[in-house]
């Protein structure tokens, strides 16, 4: 029998790939270098970079790519910050940006879009027509609905609102292998079979390729009240989530702050938040809603505030909800002042177990003497958790991949996720076996090698069978290096 070496194979794959989509395949090194790496700054080295402008060609490139074993990647902006855009196998990067398209249709109160769509676009032209699409990563401004769905993004909102899997209706697109399929109607049930659609949602790009979305879509909210307070200690900030579910308050956002933060915050940038509040746990609250449930809830939370803050500011207006707001992100921007990385993970924990989370967390900075502060989506049990070190620096870049070990350890034992919000990707390929057991984790393996049988989309992404992380381990974990 004739066999062909890979990289013949490739050369051939290529002449066949650019014979069908000529102009939109380039493999000019300056463009293959701005997809070569996402937000986790780690670079693959990419053969082909596909630039899509019409859904069809998915299956065109999938088709190939089966045919001569070549790694597809898909790629919104290229915002993750798990390596899960990163072409860490070589390959194809299909870009799937330019399929951007944004209908809305009113009348039932849906919109279908590219995957190249880009979330806050999606807001802004459904708010012009009185409607709401409510998650909102903080990346919504150049982040892509196919992105989204890819890593079921959260964000601020999901306390109240949901995560991006509640919005979806309906997904097309391909099979690993190059056939279009539709998961979902637009339809509010669908009990008819399995249910693929919410299978790929959240599936990093590996178990298929998103070409056309249906979202549902919720009204425009009326208006809303924005607080900051102070508490004296963990318990009762971090209290605040079940409690305020007690009285029957659903804050539409509800954000932590440690002492380490506030403090790095008020060192860094120079503000006073509380006169003589000094190094106490804050929560940033929101509330919103129809005015007579508004009122209502408003009643409720500020007679707990008083009740168990030490001291709290509320605002109604716009401009005056900015100002507490830049609380929020400031305490995260004043972090990344204190080293050249910062490491944030989105560890997500039963809502009951965050003061001993935080604990955990305080000890661990103790032990490896290192910066770390944690701010985060409590509301949600979802809490960014971040290291702060030098990466050049060999013994406290060591300290802090033995401190993050430990926390995700911890997170497990604690019944928690080590990803809420932004998956597994590359950079929790060595923490995401502990996580599930022997039969979960052969299933999860079964569903890849049935819909991918030869392990082309995103391979070395949240499995690390292709063994990848044994090449780059340290330079992956160290430099991750964002602002959530
Ligand atoms: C400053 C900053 C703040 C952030 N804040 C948040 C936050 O608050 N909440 C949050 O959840 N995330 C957050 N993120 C992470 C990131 O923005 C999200 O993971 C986002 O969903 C990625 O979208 P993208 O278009 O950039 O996708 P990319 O990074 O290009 O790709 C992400 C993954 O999706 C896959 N993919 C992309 N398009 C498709 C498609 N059409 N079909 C199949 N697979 C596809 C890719 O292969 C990859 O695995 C933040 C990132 C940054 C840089």
């Amino acid at each position: 029998m004739n066999t062909i070496s890979q990289n013949e194979a490739s050369e051939k794959a290529l002449t066949s790939l650019k014979a069908e989509l000529g102009g939109l395949v380039t493999t000019e090194q300056e463009q293959l270098y701005s997809v070569s790496y996402d937000g986790l700054k780690v670079a693959g080295s990419p053969e082909a970079l596909i630039r899509l402008e019409e859904p069809g060609h998915v299956g065109t490139v999938l088709k190939l790519a089966n045919e001569y074993n070549i790694p597809v990647t898909c790629r919104g902006t290229g915002s993750s910050l798990t390596g899960g855009a990163t072409p860490f196998l070589g390959g194809w990067v299909l870009d799937l940006s330019k399929l951007n398209s944004i209908q809305i249709d009113q009348t039932n109160m849906l919109a279908r879009c590219g995957p190249g769509a880009v979330v806050g676009d999606l807001q802004e032209q459904v708010a012009k027509e009185g409607l709401f699409y409510p998650p909102d990563p903080s990346s919504k401004k150049f982040c892509t609905l196919g992105g989204n769905i890819a890593c079921n993004a959260g964000g601020l909102r999901c306390v109240k609102y949901g995560v991006t899997r509640d919005y979806v209706l309906a997904l097309s697109g391909y099979l690993p292998t190059g056939e279009f399929v539709r998961w979902g109607r637009a339809t509010r049930k669908f009990a008819t079979g399995y249910n693929l659609r919410d299978l790929w949602i959240g599936s990093e790009g590996t178990l298929g390729v998103v070409t056309e979305i249906t979202l549902r879509l919720i009204l425009a909210v009326e208006s809303r009240i924005t607080y900051l307070a102070a508490f004296e200690n963990d318990s009762v900030a971090l209290g605040a989530p079940l409690a305020l579910s007690r009285m029957g308050i659903r804050p539409s956002i509800l954000e932590y702050m440690d002492c380490w933060t506030i403090e790095c915050l008020q060192k860094y940038v120079g503000k006073e938040i509380f006169t003589g509040v000094d190094s106490k746990p804050m929560l940033l609250i929101e509330l919103d809603g129809p005015q007579e449930v508004l009122t209502r809830e408003n009643e409720l939370l500020s007679a707990w505030l008083e009740k168990n803050s030490l001291t709290f500011r509320t605002a109604e207006e716009e401009s005056e909800a900015e100002k507490l707001w830049e609380v929020r992100r400031q305490g995260s921007s004043s972090m990344k002042k204190l080293a050249s990385t910062k490491l944030n993970e989105d560890i997500v924990i039963p809502l009951d177990r965050q003061v001993e989370l935080v604990t955990f967390v305080n000890a661990l900075r103790e032990e490896f003497s290192l910066n770390i502060g944690v701010f985060g989506h409590c509301g949600d049990g979802n809490l960014h958790v971040n290291f702060m070190y030098d990466e050049e620096n060999k013994e406290e870049s060591k300290r802090a991949v033995s401190a993050l070990h430990k926390l995700m350890e911890k997170v497990v034992s604690l019944d928690g996720a080590i990803s809420g919000e932004h998956g597994v990707g590359l950079a929790k390929t060595p923490f995401v076996r502990n996580q599930f057991n022997d039969a979960e984790w052969k299933t999860m393996l079964s569903i890849k090698k049935a819909l991918d049988p030869k392990g082309i989309l995103n391979p070395g992404k949240i499995f690390d069978v292709f063994k990848p992380w044994d090449q780059k381990k340290e330079k992956v974990v160290l430099s991750w290096e964002h602002n959530d």
